[in-house]
């Protein structure tokens, strides 16, 4: 169970911030609020690739609702380490979801945009409900005023790495998430 003291990608140097241990510990924590939230539900988990891969395969295995389904959208907002403030669809839901109860599953939210975006399209759809998770929250960087139902994390507005977070493709097999050493 060891953690690099330091992780350089495309030369940036990352250092240690949340362990692998305190992830599990807060995934948990928000898996029993949605296990008690979803009772007698069967909620359809969509996770918002490819940042929430690994969060929500630990999500979706720990909440434990037999009934529950799993599905994957796709977006993108970041170029590098700065939100590009544009949202690209690159793989919407191509199933109905008339009466069903959603549950988003994201990474991080920063800006919000992509988070409000999602949630005022899905609404269209006519679901029965709809719930945002998030592993991150960066509310200082908030320009939507979005805030997440279920947050595992609230961090300052920093960039970080590891857990599914990536720089440019780079560092989501990381076990730990590791921040900016520069942004300290
Ligand atoms: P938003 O639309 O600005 O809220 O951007 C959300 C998306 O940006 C997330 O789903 C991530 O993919 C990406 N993102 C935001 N902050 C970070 C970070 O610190 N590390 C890696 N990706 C990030
Ligand atoms: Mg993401």
């Amino acid at each position: 169970m060891s953690m690099e003291s330091k992780v350089i990608v495309d030369g940036l140097t990352f250092v240690p911030y949340l362990t692998r241990e305190r992830i599990h510990e807060e995934v948990v924590r928000v898996a029993s609020q949605l296990r008690d939230d979803l009772k007698g539900k069967k909620p359809l988990f969509l996770c918002v690739l490819n940042g929430a891969f690994i969060f929500a395969a630990d999500l979706f295995r720990e909440v434990g609702i037999d009934d529950a389904r799993i599905n994957f959208v796709r977006y993108s907002s970041y170029e590098g380490t700065n939100s590009s403030g544009k949202i690209k669809e690159l793989m919407g839901l191509t199933e109905d979801i008339e009466g069903v109860d959603v549950v988003i599953v994201e990474d991080i939210v920063d800006t919000g945009l992509t988070a409000s975006m999602m949630v005022a399209d899905l609404k269209k759809r006519n679901p029965n409900s709809v719930r945002f998770v998030t592993l991150l929250h960066k509310p200082d960087n908030s320009k939507t005023g979005f805030t997440p139902d279920y947050v595992a994390f609230t961090i300052p507005s920093k960039f970080i790495i590891g857990y599914g977070l990536d720089l440019d493709g780079k560092a989501r097999n990381l076990k730990d998430i590791y921040i900016v050493e520069e942004d300290l």
